[in-house]
């Protein structure tokens, strides 16, 4: 119970609560973090490189996913999602709901023998709906912990009774169709908010022809296609004819700083476009890239030097303009129409691919969390917070860190992981 009345619950397994984690766990608290997907990393598992370094996302990512998972003060409770919460700071009660995986993390090498043998295929999430996955599969190559999960919304057993292929294939009998859903009781003395951020559906846009036009992007999406790890191995091609795309639109505030949408900037598109732009060139030094923005917000450390690194050395062409409407050729060549800032010309420039720069937003359940936990949401259903008490939430004992109390860049998200550890420390290593 000593230990128990020390611990802080951490819900969100992205490179914020993995930071408040292991500062937390380095401390001497015992912390439970909580993440609903089969694997913890978040969105910068999904990212090819980082700005404004461009250090490979996953390389610097992976010794703290393997930290977290061996460390003795953390508990990793994956696929779960908090439920209910009752008592105050320095002593809440919180059930969690962890769902059956149906393998057993203790028996799974990650092999790959019954991913081989699964007849579903359906599309990845983790890779953007850009390739097909089995119903059997690893989260992603990297994944931690890295073993396989059964989706039970597409295997063909649990969905119609028939198959158990996998079962007959493992070796180390680590299929496991009798797991059930288990709700658990954790006592805590504070909890630390860090479930990240979703990027916007620019299909809302329809003037960008989004899913209608096969060439037309997504940032994320991007970040997939063009990482080594992604579908297509780290070749930039285009979706449509598999084709090297060599003439790049990048089209800046996709649902962000406009009043339809978000009103609010999401602060890491100018970095990222930039970022995206020059890992093109770098993988073929003849691809033009073309950035389409309304005022370029390069504020953080080093990034004026990053933006001017960019058209120097890598080519870039920032074009200041608004863009009105993205329409296609016969050949699936998007057209992007802009009006130019400068001479007040309306133009058109036919590239090979448009990637547009959605906005960070909060989590489609950002409202029923915040019921559970007692908190106030702000007026874009980011966690609230206040000026001189930027990372505590309405209520007290409860902290918020990284994208989901705003648009954050990855540097900023660590500091506020490591401001709210402090934050709860003090409560529970009084
Ligand atoms: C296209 C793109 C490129 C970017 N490039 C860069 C870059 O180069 N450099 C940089 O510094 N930043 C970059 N960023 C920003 C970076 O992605 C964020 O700063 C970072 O991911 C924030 O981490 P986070 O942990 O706060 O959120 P996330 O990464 O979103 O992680 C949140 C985690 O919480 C989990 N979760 C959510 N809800 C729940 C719940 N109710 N219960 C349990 N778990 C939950 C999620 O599954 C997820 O694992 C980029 C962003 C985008 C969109």
């Amino acid at each position: 119970m000593e230990a128990e009345s020390k611990a802080v619950l951490v819900i969100g397994g992205g490179i914020s609560g993995i930071q408040a984690a292991l500062d937390l766990g380095d401390m001497g608290a015992k912390v439970h973090l909580v993440e609903r997907k089969p694997a913890i990393g978040g969105r910068m598992a999904q990212l090819d490189k980082t700005f404004p370094t461009n250090d490979c996302s996953i390389c610097i990512l992976s010794p703290k996913l393997a930290d977290c998972f061996r460390h003795n003060n953390i508990k990793l409770h994956t696929l779960s999602e908090v439920k209910k919460v009752t008592g105050k700071m320095g002593d809440f009660v919180v059930k969690l709901r962890k769902y059956a995986r149906f393998v057993k993390e203790d028996e799974c090498v990650n092999c790959g023998e019954c991913v081989a043998k699964c007849p579903v295929k359906v599309p990845d999430e983790f890779d953007m709906e850009l390739r097909k996955r089995e119903a059997i599969y690893p989260y992603y190559l990297q994944g931690v912990p890295s073993v396989m999960t059964i989706d039970r919304e597409n295997c063909l057993y649990l969905t119609r009774g028939v198959c158990r292929i996998c079962e007959k294939f493992c070796t180390r009998n680590a299929i496991d169709f009798e797991q059930e859903d288990k709700d658990v009781t954790l006592h805590v003395g504070a909890i630390i908010v860090a479930t990240g951020f979703d990027p916007f559906d620019p299909s809302e846009i329809s003037q960008y022809g989004y899913r209608r036009y096969r060439n037309v992007v997504t940032s994320l999406e991007y970040e997939r296609l063009i990482c080594a790890s992604g579908p297509t191995g780290g070749h930039l091609t285009r979706p449509s004819d598999k084709k090297p795309a060599k003439n790049l639109a990048f089209i800046q505030c996709v649902g962000s700083r406009d009043l339809k949408n978000n009103s609010y900037c999401s602060s890491v598109c100018c970095m990222h476009a930039t970022k995206e732009a020059m890992l093109a060139y770098e993988h073929d030094p003849k691809v033009e890239s073309h950035i389409f923005y309304m005022d370029l917000r390069a504020s953080g450390k080093g990034f004026q030097k990053y933006v001017t690194r960019g058209e120097q050395e890598y080519k870039i062409s920032y074009v200041r303009g608004s863009v009105a409407k993205i329409t296609e050729d016969r050949n699936e060549n998007p057209i992007v129409w802009y009006e130019e800032t400068r001479s007040s010309k309306t133009k058109k420039m036919t590239v090979d691919l448009v990637v547009l720069a959605t906005s960070l937003v909060p989590k489609k359940d950002a409202e029923e969390l915040a019921k559970v936990l007692g908190v106030e949401l702000d007026e874009y259903n980011f966690f609230k917070t206040n000026l001189l008490n930027p990372l505590d939430t309405t209520r007290p004992g409860i902290f918020v860190c990284g994208c989901c109390r705003e648009p954050t860049d990855i540097p900023e998200s660590v500091a506020q992981a490591s401001g709210t550890a402090e934050r709860a420390a003090e409560i529970v290593m009084r």
